[in-house]
């Protein structure tokens, strides 16, 4: 049986909004507007965009823009749970974020998730304005220059041992979703999912991820039982 592995986004999926976006409202001038359209309109791509963003806010606001998240930052409902539930069953959780390291650290840290599970970009506070670093940026295969390439991560794993299940809400999250076996999605990515039928549970917050992975697994377990029984 495949080891079912999971995926999930950051922004808009484990925190109610999305964090660049809350920040460009909260600390940059109102050039980021321009640049946002852009990137609607597929001018941009989502690396250059989010690059050109951040140079409009001085680095010397670092601590200003980490203190307003830790302050305004929801967390979905039933994440803390959900953690546990893959912590519990032995299934890999892994965060694949188009937010940065800054912010996306210290937002998780009270669910001890191990670092090396959390993919993220990076940023530098050295220069003027904050620079964004591209760790996980596309390779040859992918031509969407995602910034955080989800779908080159996916691709590392195995699809023969693994069963890739991806959990998000928007577009930076459907090429991934293209590749899972199992997709949980909402808002943008729900209707996005729906137009290409790629089958997708809906969900609003984590219990409901974990009550359906639930049922599966009694499911799976019950036919296991049964096949048993029957070649006894
Ligand atoms: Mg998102
Ligand atoms: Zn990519």
């Amino acid at each position: 049986m495949k080891k079912p592995i999971i995926f999930c986004d950051f922004d808009g999926t484990i925190t109610n909004s999305d964090n660049i976006v809350s920040l460009m409202k909260r600390f940059a001038p109102k050039e980021w507007e321009q640049i946002k359209d852009n990137i609607l309109a597929q001018n941009l791509s989502i690396r250059e965009g989010v690059g050109q963003m951040f140079h409009l806010i001085p680095s010397s606001r670092k601590n200003d823009l980490l203190d307003y998240l830790l302050e305004t930052t929801e967390i979905r409902q039933g994440f803390a749970e959900f953690v546990h539930y893959t912590k519990r069953e032995g299934i890999k959780l892994y965060v694949v974020s188009g937010g940065i390291d800054f912010f996306v650290y210290p937002l998780l840290n009270p669910f001890e998730i191990p670092e090396e599970n959390i993919f993220c970009n990076g940023s530098d506070f050295t220069n003027e304005t904050i620079t964004i670093t591209w760790p996980y940026s596309c390779d040859d295969d992918c031509t969407n220059d995602c910034g955080c390439c989800k779908p080159g991560i996916l691709k590392q794993f195995d699809g023969d041992s693994y069963r890739k299940i991806v959990i998000g809400d928007s577009i930076t999250d459907l090429e991934a979703a293209k590749q899972a076996d199992q997709v949980f999605a909402r808002d943008y990515l729900a209707k996005k999912c729906k137009e290409l039928s790629i089958p997708a549970v809906p969900f609003e917050s984590f219990h409901d991820i974990v009550q359906k992975l639930t049922e599966e697994k009694e499911e799976y377990d019950e036919s296991r039982t049964e096949t048993l029984e029957r070649t006894r």
